[in-house]
């Protein structure tokens, strides 16, 4: 079957028991939002046990605090009421496979999908590739507790983030679904 049809019909399903769920208000319940990898392997729902309505979910490669995923934490306390962050990167993160002139490179090259091969991503596809990949900064991982205490660094550092609001730094490890502390980034972001 299709994507598009398997998808569909999923939903087709979904909304034949949604229920109740018709009546949660917009404010997320348990007041929280995670920042987290956007990695298919990862479910926000599952490993943190969330439910629909209870929490704000902002995800995209890496999970790192782009000015981007600051516009969504800001519109989830200033307009939604949220009172605590996490930020969640992982072990086996794309993101630490290559570098901005990695990327630059790869797109410069064509904009096929590239392998993942033992010396990292290579590209075999046919041109023209683009040069517009070297205006963007990629946000890539050099070492995860590192990008975590960045992160939550730059998020509670930021003028629009209020000092009570506790920012959590994690690493979910995709071996066995756990969450560990990153205590300097939990240390870093705790409320003043
Ligand atoms: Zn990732």
């Amino acid at each position: 079957m299709p994507v598009l049809d398997e998808v569909l019909s999923a939903n087709a399903a979904y909304a034949e028991s949604f229920g109740d769920k018709s009546e949660l208000p917009l404010p997320p319940a348990r007041g929280f939002a995670i920042l987290t990898c956007m990695d298919a392997r990862l479910d926000p729902a599952k490993y943190a046990g969330l439910s629909e309505g209870d929490a704000h979910v902002i995800r995209n490669a890496g999970g790192r605090a782009s000015d981007d995923a600051i516009r969504s934490l800001v519109i989830s306390y200033k307009l939604l009421g949220t009172k605590e962050w996490f930020v969640i990167h992982h072990t086996n993160c794309g993101m630490e496979f290559f570098t901005d002139g990695v990327m630059r490179g790869l797109l410069a090259n064509s904009l096929e999908t590239a392998a993942l091969g033992e010396a990292g991503f290579e590209d075999f596809g046919t041109g023209p590739g683009s040069a517009e990949a070297k205006y963007i900064d990629w946000l890539t991982i050099a070492d995860q507790a590192e990008s975590v205490l960045e992160d939550v660094t730059r998020i509670k550092a930021h003028p629009l983030v209020p000092n009570e609001i506790p920012v959590y730094g994690y690493i979910y490890d995709v071996a066995t679904g756990r969450l560990s502390e990153v205590p300097e980034a939990t240390a870093a972001g705790a409320s003043l």
